[in-house]
């Protein structure tokens, strides 16, 4: 049984490493169904909350609506696109010493800062 579930586990994680698209759930979901056909969504969902415990992935909630998901890089920002939806890596460089800035500033305790840019990508425009 533990085994099972590690496997699920690598193979979640093998779809995340070969999608860098930001994934919902769902989509997630169809992808294992082809290797381990007899798995239920709430097993994946259930699987994708233990690894964002354990904190190898990150969960993404750019719309408030869907969640999204992938594996945990160094920060980085992101790019959605306001008609297909598609959420992007940019390769910008990260904003140095921001979370320290704004920890004195407020005296709160910032474990990181995420930034999303919004328009249309270059098959939508
Ligand atoms: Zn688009
Ligand atoms: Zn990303």
């Amino acid at each position: 049984m533990k085994r099972r579930v590690t496997k699920q586990r690598e193979l979640i994680i093998k779809v995340l490493e070969n999608n860098r698209t930001h994934p919902t759930a769902d989509w997630i979901y169809e992808k294992v169904k082809k290797e381990i056909p007899d798995i239920s969504k709430g097993t994946v969902y259930r699987n994708l909350q233990v690894l964002l415990e354990d904190g190898v992935i990150t969960e993404l909630n750019l719309d408030g609506i869907l969640a999204r998901y992938e594996e945990k890089q160094k920060t980085h920002y992101h790019f959605k696109c306001e008609k297909c939806g598609r959420v992007i890596d940019l390769d910008e460089p990260v904003l140095q010493g921001i979370n320290e800035r704004v920890a004195k500033k407020t005296g709160f305790k910032v474990s990181g800062h995420q930034a999303e840019f919004h328009g249309l990508c270059k098959n939508c425009q």
